[in-house]
C-alpha cells in the first residue's frame, strides 16, 4: 500500500469514527429529549391524581359534616323520648352528651321542663280541690278549705 493510499485510508476512518460519534451524540440527545418529556408526563399525571384525590377528599370531609348534622338533628329528635325517660341507657347517654354541647335542645328542654313543673304544679292545685271536696262530703272538712284550693287553683 502506497503511503497516498494509507493517508486516504486513516482519513476515511477518522472521518467514519467522527460520524460514529455524531450518531451516538444524536441518539443521546434524543434519550434525554424522551426521558424529559417522560418525566414531565408523570410530573403532569402526579399533580392530575394528587388535585383528584383533593377533590375526593373535600367531598369525603363534605359529606362528615352533613353526617354530624344529620346525626345531630336525630339525637335533637330524641329530646322528647329523653324527657319522657324512654330512650335505652345507652341512648340516654348519647343524648345527654348531645344536650351539653346542642343550643337548640337546651333551651328546648329547658321549655319542657317548666311546661312539666307548670302541668304538675295544676294537677297538685286540682288534687288539693279534690281532696278538700272528699274531706268536706264526707263529714271530715270544712267547706272553706274547698274554697281556698279552688282560689289556689285558679291563682
Ligand atoms: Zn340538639
Amino acid at each position: 500500500m502506497s503511503a497516498v493510499l494509507f493517508g486516504v485510508f486513516v482519513a476515511l476512518c477518522a472521518l467514519a469514527l467522527a460520524l460514529i460519534d455524531r450518531r451516538r451524540v444524536a441518539l443521546r440527545d434524543a434519550e434525554i429529549s424522551r426521558l424529559d418529556a417522560e418525566r414531565e408526563a408523570d410530573v403532569a399525571e402526579a399533580a392530575a391524581t394528587y388535585e383528584a384525590a383533593s377533590a375526593d377528599l373535600r367531598e369525603a370531609r363534605a359529606e362528615i359534616v352533613q353526617l354530624h348534622l344529620l346525626v345531630d338533628e336525630l339525637r335533637c329528635g330524641n329530646l322528647g323520648a329523653f324527657v319522657d325517660d324512654e330512650l335505652s341507657p345507652e341512648r340516654a347517654e348519647a343524648f345527654r352528651g348531645h344536650l351539653a354541647v346542642c343550643e337548640r335542645c337546651q333551651a328546648a328542654h329547658l321549655g319542657l321542663l317548666q311546661q312539666d313543673a307548670i302541668v304538675s304544679s295544676g294537677l297538685e292545685r286540682r288534687d288539693a280541690v279534690v281532696a278538700a271536696a272528699l274531706a268536706w262530703a264526707t263529714g271530715g272538712g270544712p267547706i272553706g278549705a274547698i274554697l281556698d284550693a279552688v282560689a289556689e287553683l285558679e291563682r
